[in-house]
């Protein structure tokens, strides 16, 4: 393998941390490309509970090299904070590399994300508030703050001078009376900079070398592709590009790079925050899904997830904006108990079917789900899933597999992960 793409086909929270965390075992290097502390996986390794939301997830692997690749936008003191987590549970997190030229969320940022959420209204787009959105607006707009400034005092105080009075102006003339210190902040962010520039340095030079040594990457993705600045269902995402060419300049190397591109699938929908989700449910079936899904709420958030059954429309996009080379399916076992199961195959709106997400959102907003019904699998216990996934792909009910086919039929990828349970061991893997 050159390098191996894992991201989220949906919304996010698709159970990307289980995948990821299988693979990093056989990876050599680990790198996230994209978004900020607005994400989180949950590794559950043994008894003990993980939740990321910056650093890789090959974290807890020390010889794996873990990547915070120049696509993403760093927030110093929660990176430090997450550090620290770990180190109090025995992690040192020695095999971590951040990119010189990763983008820093500022104060300033976070004052931003939220008057601007405000003065939206109905196209606010239910950000976390973390100042990742404003983050990427200065990358773009040329006047951010990077890594290799937080590690050049002088730098970073010029820079400050200039861009501090800018965003309290523009925070003036947004109605916000937060008043900025440039001097404290230059403070505050030089002493992040001492404090991490020990994992600082030129990531791209350290990727492409492990490449062409023949070493195995495994390029994390973040969020999902319905989150994708581009192509998910804009503006309810995310600032960043979710897909998966994105892992190629969000960590420095060619797209040759990228030789698998495995998406991950819950076998059901859920999001958080707003827009528009032609098959959502609200009656039972929605707590149940909630409820059982090992507590439908966002790892970052934690705001109660809005649930609804799969969506093919939405997969057949990830399938084609990702390239998909691979299904993994997860949460198969949430499903357990519940007589029929559901997928959403086409919408109609106006009398006319559609077979391919819209990029309008009134279409999107008014579309109709037309499903397809599917015979439903037992409810097993975690410890029963874990037995029959030992045995393999055949040993699931054929009702599941029968799904899974439907899902890989409409996707164009073959089914490469199906994972019936929380732990490690109810997975089954299926060779190439
Ligand atoms: P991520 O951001 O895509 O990694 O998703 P989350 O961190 O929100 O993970 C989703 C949750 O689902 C975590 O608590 C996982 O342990 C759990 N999970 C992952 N796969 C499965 C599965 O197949 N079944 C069940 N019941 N839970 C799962």
């Amino acid at each position: 393998m050159p390098g191996v793409v894992v991201l989220g086909c949906q919304f996010g929270d698709e159970g990307k941390g289980k995948v990821i965390d299988y693979l990093a075992e056989r990876a050599d290097l680990v790198v996230r490309f994209h978004g900020g502390a607005n994400a989180g996986h949950t590794v559950l390794v043994g008894d003990e509970k993980y939740a990321f939301h910056l650093v890789p997830s090959g974290i807890l692997r020390p010889a794996t090299m873990n990547v915070i690749g120049n696509g993403v936008v760093v927030e110093p003191p929660a990176l430090l904070q997450e550090l620290e987590d770990l180190r109090k549970r025995g992690h040192a997190a020695e095999n971590l590399r951040i990119s010189d030229r990763a983008h820093i969320v500022m104060p300033y940022h976070k004052v931003q994300d939220r008057v601007e959420e405000d003065l939206k209204g109905r196209l606010k787009a239910g950000t976390t508030g973390r100042g990742i959105g404003p983050a990427y607006e200065d990358k773009v707009g040329r006047f951010g703050i990077r890594m290799a400034d937080l590690l050049d005092p002088s730098m970073l105080q010029d820079k400050l001078e200039t861009v501090v009075p800018i965003k309290q102006r523009l925070l003036q003339a947004y109605g916000s009376h937060e008043v900025l210190d440039a001097k404290a902040i230059f403070r505050e962010y030089a002493g992040y900079g001492e404090r991490l520039a020990r994992y600082v340095t030129d990531t791209s030079i350290l990727v492409e070398a492990a490449l062409r040594s023949g070493k195995r990457i495994l390029f994390e993705g973040a969020h999902g592709t319905l989150l994708d600045v581009d192509f998910g269902v804009y503006p309810f995402g995310v600032s960043s590009n979710c897909a998966a060419a994105m892992a190629s300049i969000g960590s420095g190397v060619g797209p040759q790079a990228i030789g698998e591109v495995i998406g991950v699938v819950k076998a059901f929908t859920s999001r958080v925050g707003t827009g528009p989700f032609p098959a959502e449910l609200q009656d039972a079936t929605a707590e149940h899904l909630r409820e059982r899904g090992g507590g439908e709420y966002g790892t970052t958030t934690h705001r109660p997830r809005r649930v609804g059954w799969i969506d093919l429309v939405m997969l057949r996009l990830a399938a084609r904006v990702n390239g998909l080379t691979g299904i993994a399916v997860t949460k198969l076992d949430v499903l357990g108990g519940l007589p029929t199961v559901k997928a959403c195959t086409a919408y109609t709106f106006a009398e006319e079917r559609i077979e391919e997400f819209p990029a309008d959102l009134r279409v999107l907003s008014k579309a109709r789900p037309v499903f397809e019904e599917f015979a439903g699998w037992p409810d097993l216990k975690e410890d029963e899933w874990g037995r029959l996934a030992r045995k393999g792909y055949d040993a699931l009910p054929e009702t599941m597999r029968a799904y899974l086919d439907a899902i890989s039929k409409a996707m164009r990828a073959p089914i490469r992960v199906v994972s019936v349970g929380q732990s490690r061991e109810a997975t089954i893997h299926l060779a190439t």
